[in-house]
């Protein structure tokens, strides 16, 4: 897909089951996305598919979020998955060629991507020559809850390896609203699934895209507006998502889902039911 001059890939790891503490589990390639299994007494809650996002201008490339990570740690005992660095090479590109990494917030499935553990067992950036980039108050909270302070959100940060990351000087912390990381690619914090949740925005031509993390993490919450569990300040997270979804649908931007099914992307617009939609191109 193309926004502009920007080449916007998704690069999908696959189908995986999520349940209800957190975890994320393997699960058997389905043709379909369903998202709530059919037997209620599933210990399972839903089905997510972990899509993150490359966006390719020149000779930069812009990584946004960075997957599971199954796989890179040398010696991992999954040796078949599709990662982060599996599907680069699809696109043929190299993690040495990631220039930029915009972690949305730090829960494990978005961020655990960012580093491996190599065959010394030392901590590595899987990205070396990329900047990484997160909001300040994302690792403020992301370390309350690994302290301990708090525990009740704790389960979705793993940040073990992510301190090496941030102690090696590869993080950038961002403490504005608004901050353009480079030319088109702006960044804003939401806040609302966790207090430093922040999204991206792609301008390029004329043409906009959102990449909205758990904001919207997938196409099948685009009319639904009850209040996800899953985000910890839902009040906050549902006004912004009916702001940006809104702002969205006037610009006829194109929305990029990391959990979707199917890697599901298009162009926001609303039919004659005022039910928001997605067209794999701008309607006329
Ligand atoms: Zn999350």
């Amino acid at each position: 897909m193309d926004i502009g001059s920007f080449t916007v890939e998704v690069l999908s790891e696959g189908h995986f089951e999520l349940f209800k503490d957190g975890h994320i589990n393997r699960s058997a390639r389905t043709s379909h996305s369903g998202l709530k299994p059919k037997d209620p007494s599933n210990s399972h809650t839903a089905m997510v598919g972990i899509n993150p996002i490359l966006v390719q201008s020149g000779n930069q490339n812009i990584l946004l979020d960075t997957g599971l990570g199954w796989g890179l740690d040398t010696g991992s005992q999954y040796t078949d998955v599709s990662n982060v660095c599996t599907n680069l090479r699809i696109f043929g590109a190299t993690p040495e060629d990631i220039t930029h990494v915009i972690l949305t917030h730090l829960h494990y499935d978005h961020a655990a991507g960012s580093s491996f553990t190599n065959a010394e067992a030392k901590t590595q950036p899987t990205f070396p020559n990329a900047t990484y980039y997160v909001h300040q108050q994302e690792w403020d909270f992301a370390l309350e809850q690994s302290e301990g302070k708090q525990l009740s959100y704790s389960e979705r940060y793993r940040l073990d390896d992510f301190y090496r990351l941030v102690s090696d000087g590869r993080v950038t912390f961002l403490s504005d609203d608004s901050t353009e990381i480079m030319e088109g690619i702006t960044v804003v914090k939401t806040g609302g699934h966790t207090p430093g949740h922040q999204i991206v925005m792609l301008e390029s031509g004329g043409e906009k895209a959102y990449y909205l993390g758990d904001l919207l993490p997938n196409e099948y919450q685009l009319n639904d507006y009850s209040m996800e569990k899953a985000d910890i300040y839902s009040l906050e997270a549902k006004k912004k998502k009916v702001q940006l979804l809104q702002q969205a649908c006037d610009e006829k931007a194109l929305l990029l889902f990391y959990h979707s099914g199917n890697g599901q992307a298009g162009h926001l617009f609303k039919d004659e039911d005022k039910k928001y939609v997605l067209a794999k191109q701008l309607p006329l």
